[in-house]
């Protein structure tokens, strides 16, 4: 064995002990809520497909003649000859619906935050990070190499004093948070976050993977109670409601036009396939065509919270928290032997001792099978709880 193999399998083993390692299982989406498992179809709790639009016949049909009329790739970085009429018209879309200026595609939403924020916050610079904001929020806040200060979970007051203490030293300052928090479903305070960031003329950048398509008609959480806020950088991603594959950030078009010169994500990855484009702009005609949609998600979430007399859901979101990772899988399994998938989710992705079964909820999903599925929780996931 090679100091390499000895390596990996050492790392494994000590990982594995810990209940920690992850596994790859081969999962076929057989529509937007079922999943083929070894020869066993399951009900699946655990797809951020929440309008099941992956399998929309529209979306589908956009997709296909995408491939036929342009080809597979997208051949070259956007830069370069990558920028596709498609990817033109889906980043006038998505700025028209988020009421910005212009956007940027991105080839994820992982891409989309490693190269945003670094491209606009240097090493002289303050980022103020929610502690649970998602881990490629947390990866491109690194890469500024400036000052970066985590804050409480949607703790107000530590913001508040964290920049009144900080500020000053910095000549620009971003603040960044999920929209919907991905694996606990709540929200930001963004009205509060907003008038923070004015008092200290801080930059606010939102996330919103899990707010667009659903909330506020599906605009996102940067509509509160029907009110647009004033948040200057708002990511989101192509791949949850939305059905496709990319990232994207809308923004005033001067910003943007610095994030197309400078994010590193952009300039040196292949442009977004022509298909993921027009699956994209598929699935936004169909939210803006049924606004109703997402609320429709979103209830099927309070009809869970509510068979298990939990707080109300306020996204698609619902953690189950189960504390060790060890119990997490054996619940996890539990749901998997009735015919459910919930995948456990670990540290290091959420904190130690809060591992948990993330129930993710579309607009699909049988109200019998979320009874069904809530009275497992009840009956044989709560007793395992210590
Ligand atoms: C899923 C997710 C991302 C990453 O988006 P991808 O398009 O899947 O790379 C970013 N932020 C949050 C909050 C997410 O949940």
């Amino acid at each position: 064995m090679s100091s390499l193999d000895r390596y990996a399998a050492a790392k494994l083993a000590e990982m594995e002990s810990a209940h920690r390692r992850r596994r790859l299982v081969e999962s076929a989406r057989d529509d937007g809520i079922h999943i083929t498992r070894q020869g066993r179809q399951l009900v699946s709790f655990s797809c951020n497909d929440y309008l099941n639009l992956t399998h929309h016949p529209a979306v589908k049909e956009a997709a296909i003649k995408a491939v036929e009329k342009y080809g597979v790739g997208a051949g070259a970085s956007r830069l370069v000859t990558g920028n596709h009429p498609l990817l033109i018209e889906l980043e006038q879309r998505l700025a028209h619906y988020k009421g910005l200026e212009a956007a940027c595609v991105f080839g994820s939403g992982y891409l989309a935050n490693t190269g945003i924020i670094p491209s606009l916050m240097g090493k002289e610079d303050l980022l103020l990070v929610d502690e649970l904001a998602h881990g490629c929020l947390w990866a491109g806040s690194m890469l500024t190499n400036g000052k970066l200060v985590m804050f409480r979970h949607n703790d107000m007051d530590l913001l508040r004093q964290l920049l009144e203490q900080h500020r000053a030293s910095h000549p620009y300052a971003l603040i960044v948070t999920d929209g919907v928090f991905s694996m606990d479903g709540d929200l930001a305070p963004l009205p509060e976050m907003v008038a923070i960031a004015a008092e200290f003329d801080a930059w606010l950048m939102t996330d919103d993977a899990h707010g667009l398509g659903i909330l506020n008609g599906g605009r996102g959480s940067a509509f509160h109670k029907g009110e647009k806020l004033p948040i200057p950088l708002q990511m989101g991603t192509l791949s949850k409601a939305l059905a496709s594959y990319g990232g994207y950030i809308c923004a005033a078009q001067n910003v943007i036009d610095l994030i197309k010169t400078r994010a590193r994500t952009l300039i040196y990855s292949t442009g977004l396939p022509p298909a993921s484009a027009a699956a994209a702009i598929a699935a936004l005609d169909v939210i803006e065509q049924n606004p109703g949609l997402g609320q429709q998600a979103l209830e099927k979430a309070q009809s869970f919270t509510r068979a298990l007399n939990i707080p109300l859901a306020t996204s698609t979101i619902v953690p189950v928290i189960i504390g060790p990772e060890a119990v997490s899988l054996d619940a996890s399994k539990i749901l998997e032997q009735e015919g459910f998938i919930v995948t456990a989710i670990r540290p290091p992705t959420v904190p130690k001792g809060t591992a948990r079964l993330r129930f993710a909820f579309s607009a699909g999903h049988a109200d019998a099978d979320i009874q069904r599925v809530a009275s497992i929780v009840r009956d044989k996931i709560m007793p395992l709880i210590g």
